[in-house]
């Protein structure tokens, strides 16, 4: 498609992204290009092929084809501020490869204490190991994190919201005090998407989603991505060759095909997410529902100002009950699959125990004034609403009566 695209909305952006390529103009979708060896005309075009670090350019399959590239357009025109896009095995792949292209031996690490218990284990292992400092901070207290940065602090790992607790931050406001200080900041922007949150023009450097999650959006595929301007795009990508990250072209094209539909299911599992939100604060055996577009979550109103969208994956902590009562809660359920992951088209129902390692964030949150909080996570999918809140009230009925 060589046509002029005018600025448009979500919907016919999801559309249009990554269309726009050489190699797919007859047909909607670009074929999956299945390829480890590309060949050339002659062995001048051979000697020329390693001299590109282009996308989009044939060399070798590692730097993937076709397929691939065009998923990487497609999210690099969903990304407000980027001039490129990586992908990666998976999303903890891409959180990796993007903190291993920011810091060096040496360096202090500040990570957001609510972020993704993985990201948090590579910071203690992987980097301590490699001479990275790493130190925790609550994005929710500035004065403490501003107080954080010292003269070898090079990046700042932000997630919003945050992992299982789902605080909102105020991202434009931490990233500032990161630039102020010639810090990097990295975000793990999995939950809004760029449709929800514009990461980068929000401030952050480099925006990673895991696509295993709403782009997938079947419960079927692993994949990240990260997002970049010219800097750290180049530099992106220099690490991902390094590393030797690819992606296959047939979960390319998987990522492609979600791709088109996130829209319509963000909006759809949002809403029916809000709706449980509302019945669950309801809820006698509720302690509190942890679901940014609810009112009362810690830091809903900077979500009402930064956020277009929600997504269908919320919290909540049950009052005074055990981890009995919550198994059989969860087990009682039989439109909830019981699974990791989420982002997918079906339900699922996680229980949740905030980890112990959580340094400097309090849990449970004083102002409950109770000493166990013991969570549930739910990521709803595109059930109907009605059916999911019969379920769950079927299954809180099961919890009371055992
Ligand atoms: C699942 C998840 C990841 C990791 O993605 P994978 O593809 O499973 O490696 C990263 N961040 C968040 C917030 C996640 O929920």
């Amino acid at each position: 498609m060589t046509r002029g695209k005018p600025v448009a909305g979500s919907g016919t952006r999801l559309v249009g992204a990554g269309r726009s390529g050489d190699f797919a103009d007859r047909v909607v979708n670009p074929p999956v290009w299945r390829a480890s060896t590309h060949l050339y005309p002659d062995c001048a075009a051979l000697r020329e092929g390693p001299k590109s670090n282009e996308d989009g350019r044939f060399f070798y399959g590692r730097r993937g084809a076709p397929t691939q590239w065009a998923l990487a357009e497609a999210l690099t025109e969903l990304e407000p501020g980027a001039a490129g896009t990586v992908l990666y095995p998976s999303g903890l792949a891409a959180i990796v490869a993007a903190l291993l292209t920011v810091v060096k031996n040496g360096d202090v690490l500040l990570v957001a204490d609510n972020a993704y218990d993985p990201t948090r284990n590579t910071a203690m292992d992987l980097l301590k190991r490699g001479g990275v400092e790493c130190r925790f901070f609550d994005p929710l207290d500035h004065a403490a994190y501003e107080a954080a940065f010292c003269e070898r602090t090079r990046a700042v790992m932000l997630e919003n919201p945050g992992s299982l607790t789902m605080e909102v931050c105020d991202i434009p406001a931490l990233a500032r005090i990161a630039r102020a200080n010639g810090a990097v900041s990295l975000i793990d922007n999995t939950w809004a998407t760029s449709l929800g949150f514009a990461a980068l023009e929000h401030g952050c450097d480099i925006a990673i989603t895991a696509l295993t999650k709403h782009v997938g959006g079947h419960s079927d595929l692993m994949m990240g991505a990260a997002s970049a301007g010219e800097r750290w795009y180049r530099r992106l990508r220099q690490t991902a060759q390094q590393l030797g990250h690819v992606v296959s072209p047939d979960d390319a094209a998987l990522a492609l095909r979600g791709l088109r539909t996130m829209g319509l299911r963000l909006e759809r599992t949002a809403a029916t997410a809000l709706r449980i939100a509302e019945w669950l604060q309801a809820r006698d055996e509720v302690l509190a529902v942890l679901c940014p577009m609810l009112p009362g979550t810690p830091g809903h109103e900077v979500w009402r100002r930064d956020f277009t969208g929600g997504c269908g994956l919320l919290s909540f902590v049950l009052k005074d009950r055990g981890d009995a009562a919550r198994c059989r809660l969860i087990d009682s359920l039989g439109l909830f699959g019981i699974g990791y992951s989420w982002g997918g088209f079906e339900s699922l129902a996680l229980p949740f125990d905030v980890p112990p390692v959580r340094k400097v964030m309090a849990w449970p949150r004083p102002e409950w004034g109770v000493g166990e909080a013991l969570g549930i996570r739910l990521s709803i999918g595109l059930e109907d609403a009605g059916d999911l809140i019969a379920d769950l009230d079927r299954a809180f009925a099961a919890m009371n009566e055992g």
